[in-house]
């Protein structure tokens, strides 16, 4: 259903929807996808801000998002894996300026890569595509978009779970229970270049901030980058002439990566934690950004996100299966089983990623040489080493 949102011809719908999801992002497409691939009858509704042609995908965030491994296989078997990701075999690790570096390998955990890289606007494309391929089979499911009315839900069953999937970038969103400004910004944009290894990445932390260069989906003359520093920094970077950034990138790298010949695309997002405690209350459940926001140093917030719809849908497919699955109590069940299966992964993730921003920025002499030590160890101790990379492919199942 497209143009205006038409609440008030939907009240009936409204009130007899199984489920709500409030957001079309990529976490609630796949949130919406997983729930109608197992139980296409589903009494779903979904609430997308967008507009039903693709065309505005143009103007959409071009930004490589880092997909691990456990998402491409999510996506796969969603039937919207973006085709031509560029893999990573090799993520290298070491900090500007002192000691301690370490090097994950895929094949020392036996997979063929440890994730892709794959544009934001693609992974929405893909996903948009697989839903309307289930739509079309799906009588009960109604995707409301629209561009223009801001949107107010109509009161709901109290049986109807809501999903919030209305994530957001940092500086769009109301501060949440955990709430951290790291003062910070990330710039992002893509290079051309010349002699880098493929299918490598880095990440290099420097006195400003993490500088990542990723592969990108063009080809091996092309290489994502991600640099984040403080904002006012960030600023001056976003208005250089291209070459004078591409010196200034290099100084702040130096590392023998190879040749980078020019920049295109730079656009900068601040940086920030923004973390919900309860994620359910009563018959409402908060999933993706929506849930938390991370900053982008461990490439963890849509992979989190992903697991989120997961394990949701997973819960909430088992529940609209069964025939007595229309008490108030059964959904709220539910949903607090959710929140306890997601407990260890969220805290986890959150936790890692925040020491990451936080401990890598430092300029503090112990743990400068702290953070070596820990680089060196990881990279002496492959036990160690490859839990992490395990976890952050996959997270906690
Ligand atoms: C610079 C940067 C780099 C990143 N790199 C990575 C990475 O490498 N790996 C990784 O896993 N993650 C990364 N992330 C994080 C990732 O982008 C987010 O975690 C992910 O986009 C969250 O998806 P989402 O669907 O929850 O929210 P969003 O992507 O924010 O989507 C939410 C959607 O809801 C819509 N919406 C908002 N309000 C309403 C409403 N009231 N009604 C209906 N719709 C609404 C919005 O328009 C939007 O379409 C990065 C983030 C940044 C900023």
């Amino acid at each position: 259903m497209d143009g205006e949102w038409l609440y008030s011809n939907m009240i009936d719908k409204f009130q007899s929807a199984q489920i709500v999801i409030e957001g079309a992002g990529p976490v609630g497409l796949a949130c919406s996808i997983l729930l109608l691939q197992n139980n296409p009858d589903l009494k779903l509704i979904l609430l997308d801000k967008n507009p039903s042609s693709d065309d505005f995908l143009e103007n959409v965030d071009t930004r490589g998002i880092a997909i691990s491994e456990g998402s491409k296989q999510l996506l796969k078997n969603m039937g919207a894996w973006v085709e031509h990701a560029p893999a990573i075999h090799q993520v290298h690790v070491s900090q500007k300026g002192h000691f301690g570096r370490t090097i994950m390998d895929g094949a020392e955990i036996a997979q063929d890569a440890l994730g892709h890289i794959v544009r934001y606007r693609d992974i929405l494309l893909s996903l948009r595509n697989q839903l309307r391929y289930l739509e079309s089979k799906a009588t009960s499911f109604s995707w409301l978009r629209d561009t223009k009315q801001p949107f107010s839900l109509p009161k709901l069953s109290p049986k109807t779970c809501l999903i919030h999937a209305d994530g957001g970038l940092f500086h769009e969103q109301s501060a949440k229970d955990l709430y951290k400004d790291y003062g910070q910004s990330a710039l992002v944009g893509w290079l051309e270049v010349k002699d880098v290894k493929p299918n490598m990445a880095w990440e290099r932390f420097t006195e400003d901030g993490p500088i990542a260069i990723l592969p990108h989906h063009q080809g091996n003359n092309t290489k994502n980058f991600v640099w984040c520093a403080p904002k006012a920094k960030i600023d001056q970077l976003t208005q250089l002439p291209d070459q004078e950034f591409l010196m200034q990138l290099k100084q702040a790298i130096q590392l023998p990566i190879g040749h980078f010949l020019g920049v295109h695309q730079r656009k900068s997002y601040p940086l920030g934690l923004n973390i919900k405690n309860e994620i359910v209350k009563g018959n409402e459940v908060w999933i993706g950004n929506a849930a938390q926001t991370l900053h982008p140093v461990a490439g963890q917030g849509l992979n989190l996100g992903l697991r989120d719809a997961y394990t949701l849908a997973s819960l909430l497919n088992s529940l609209y299966t069964k025939s007595t699955a229309d008490s108030i109590q059964d959904v709220e069940n539910t949903l607090d089983q959710y929140q306890k299966q997601r407990a260890r992964d969220r805290q986890i993730t959150i936790q890692v990623t925040d020491l990451m921003a936080s401990v890598f920025t430092s300029t503090f002499l112990p743990i400068v040489i702290g953070r070596g030590i820990a680089l060196s160890a990881l990279q002496w101790l492959p036990p160690i080493k490859n839990r992490l990379a395990r976890q952050m492919m996959f997270g906690q199942r």
